[in-house]
């Protein structure tokens, strides 16, 4: 059976590039009637960050892709919350301890500070604990048996370290990379568990992978680098017929293709990386995230899709149920993505086109509570009918629309005033009377009066269609401007002009 997880450590907002990771973890999960775990990898206590595992929960459940095991929803395999799990991992440790492939090593932080220093040279500026300097360190491969059991018997802080061997070629195949090789020589006697008995990284996911039957193992391509440790552990521990299936998938990168993007792009050329509105609880800082600016999820996770996977054809948009169907592991390229933001923008335009007012005039509602605008759901449903075609998020429709909630505070007057004569005062106090009797009026029966009534008095359409439109708007700008009459009512236009007048 297919059994995929999303990994995440707790430690901040979610970027882009981990909403993609869950997104294609989930497509091949969904495609293959399998089920997508959430596992929340918070071994490393001192990153661990208040509020990111809600942060989590929430994003998932915003962009519709929620796990079937998790440590909210539960599973057949509970705990999914590593540092729940913390029991578990030593005997595994402790197996490698005795088939020789790791060993107790009870250097003093000083001690390892004084090994650095003695080796570093410019050509190697942090040397790493492996092969070739372990020899000359207090460990259980170096120290006498005995020494060994003398140190363990007075709890003497230590930690499990795998072995590494020396100058090994390890290959694995990647489902994105094809075959990947790496030289154990360029990996460290990596710690598999602390000294505060917590396992690491690299012991948890691998021990958690096959206890939950991961099948499949969907990560950034930042993991890569791990790669040969975790093959080693998932060997040494006898396990290898049941190893996952690795992707690593490529990174998401800066727009100029420089490198892997950041939050701090985000921040200097204005645009989010993070999933979901972000407040960082020691500094206070806040990161912008999609959802908050304005982003359907429909949109994000389609735009998400397109990073670094295409079906061939040259269609851009895809429906979740459609990307489950079509989704192809093979498909996923090797090189990294550029983001564009706006192209971004451009799949959020096409979601707003295609999306029922309402739905949007929904979501739209809370962005006038902040505010302060009270106003019924029917009536923003009939603004943002009109304004939506210009908007690229929903709360663009502000922008586009702000004049069918708030009065002109202020007129674009010398697009009349060097025009304005007593006629067309004259004019608009009698349209003003005409529309108290045309209540119900559409927007084509108000143009034909308002035509017929200019006609009458000589006037040309143009004369005063403009000035109509300033005092309804404030400005040139805004939907056909009948539209705009039928939709703020007879009353209500009826007010303006008097403002407009005044
Ligand atoms: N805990 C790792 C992370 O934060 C998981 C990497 C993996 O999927 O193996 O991304």
């Amino acid at each position: 059976k297919v059994r995929v997880r999303f990994a995440p450590s707790p430690t901040g907002g979610l970027h882009l590039g981990g909403v993609r990771t869950v997104l294609f973890n989930y497509l091949f999960a969904k495609q293959h009637n399998g089920d997508f775990v959430l596992r929340i990898e918070d071994t490393d206590q001192t990153r661990y960050v208040p509020g990111a595992e809600e942060y989590i929960y929430e994003c998932l459940r915003w962009c519709g892709l929620n796990p079937d095991e998790s440590p909210e929803v539960g599973g057949p395999f509970a705990p999914y919350r590593q540092s729940e799990r913390k029991a578990n991992y030593r005997q595994y440790a402790e197996k490698l301890v005795a088939s020789g492939h790791a060993y107790y090593a009870f250097d003093t932080p000083e001690e390892l500070e004084e090994m650095r220093t003695r080796l570093k040279t410019p050509e190697n500026p942090s040397p790493q604990y492996n092969h070739a300097v372990r020899e000359k360190m207090r460990n259980s491969l170096t120290l006498p048996d005995a020494e060994v059991q003398e140190l363990l018997a007075k709890n003497t802080p230590h930690v499990i370290r795998i072995n590494m061997p020396a100058n090994v070629d390890l290959t694995f195949v990647d489902m994105v990379r094809g075959e990947v090789t790496f030289n154990t020589s360029l990996v460290d006697d990596k710690v598999l568990l602390k000294a505060d008995g917590m396992p690491t990284y690299h012991l948890a996911v691998v021990v958690d992978d096959y206890q939950m039957q991961i099948s499949h193992a969907f990560r950034g391509e930042e993991w890569l680098p791990s790669a040969p440790v975790h093959l080693l552990l998932w060997k040494y521990l006898g396990w290898e017929e049941q190893m996952p299936q690795w992707a690593h998938l490529p990174l998401i990168l800066k727009p100029d293709g420089n490198g892997k993007l950041s939050k701090r792009d985000g921040d200097r050329l204005g645009f989010p990386v993070y999933a979901m509105n972000w407040t960082d609880p020691k500094s206070g800082e806040l990161t912008k995230g999609f959802r908050e600016i304005g982003f359907l999820p429909e949109a994000f996770i389609n735009m998400l899709a397109m990073l670094g996977w295409n079906d061939g054809t040259g269609q851009e948009i895809f429906s979740l149920q459609e990307l489950v169907e079509k989704f192809s592991i093979e498909r996923v390229h090797k090189a990294g993505a550029k983001f564009d933001f706006e192209k971004a923008k451009w799949f959020n335009h096409q979601y707003i086109l295609h999306k029922d007012n309402e739905t949007l005039a929904a979501l739209f509602q809370p962005v006038l509570a902040e505010k302060n605008i009270q106003s019924d759901l029917s009536y923003i449903t009939k603004v943002t009918a009109l304004v939506k075609d210009r908007c690229y998020f929903v709360n663009d429709i502000w922008e586009h629309g702000f004049f069918f909630f708030e009065r002109p505070a202020a007129y674009d007057e010398a697009a009349v005033l060097p025009k304005w004569n007593d006629d067309k005062a004259a004019f608009f106090n009698a349209w003003s009377e005409q529309l108290a009797g045309l209540t119900t009026a559409t927007d084509v029966e108000l143009e034909a009066a308002f035509k017929a009534l200019a006609t009458e008095r000589n006037l040309k359409m143009g004369d005063v269609q403009l000035p109509f439109r300033i005092m309804l708007t404030g400005g040139k700008f805004g939907p056909p401007v009948f539209n705009i009459v039928a939709t703020l009512g007879v009353e209500e236009t009826r007010t303006r002009i008097a403002n407009g007048l005044a």
